[in-house]
């Protein structure tokens, strides 16, 4: 737990919102800002900066991500025309919440190369 961490204080409730999935590992919630039609967060409880800071202990709720979005992705009847899982990891990757968290985006066709 980080004490002025946002997502921290989503996570652990001193901030309420809707959670449309919490267990002992993760939380996800949707984005304040959406940027598709479905546009979630799935947070690890624990506090981890980015991909850059993460050490073995944390990949169990890494795995629990993954798993998370897959059942997001079938709950919002995405799941057959494709979603896009993004996690910007520092400066350059546009990276704005120093607490790792993977984005769950669909409901649109998506451009490759991203900006
Ligand atoms: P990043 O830019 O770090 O990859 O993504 C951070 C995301 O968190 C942004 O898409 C932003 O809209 C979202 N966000 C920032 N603050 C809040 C908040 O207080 N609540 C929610 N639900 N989303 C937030
Ligand atoms: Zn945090």
């Amino acid at each position: 737990m980080s004490t002025d961490c946002i997502f921290c204080k989503l996570a652990d409730g001193r901030i309420p919102t809707q959670f449309l999935h919490e267990d002992d590992l993760v939380v996800a919630f949707k984005d304040t800002n959406p940027q598709a039609p479905v546009h979630y967060l799935i947070v690890p409880r624990a506090h981890v900066a980015s991909v850059a800071a993460l050490e073995t202990q944390h990949l169990p709720a890494v795995a629990r991500c993954l798993e998370v979005a897959q059942r997001l992705a079938r709950e919002a009847k995405v799941e057959r025309r494709g979603f896009r899982l993004v996690v910007n990891t520092g400066q350059d990757a546009g990276q704005t919440v120093d607490h790792l968290h993977v984005h769950l985006l669909a409901g649109r066709p998506m451009e490759w190369p991203p900006g």
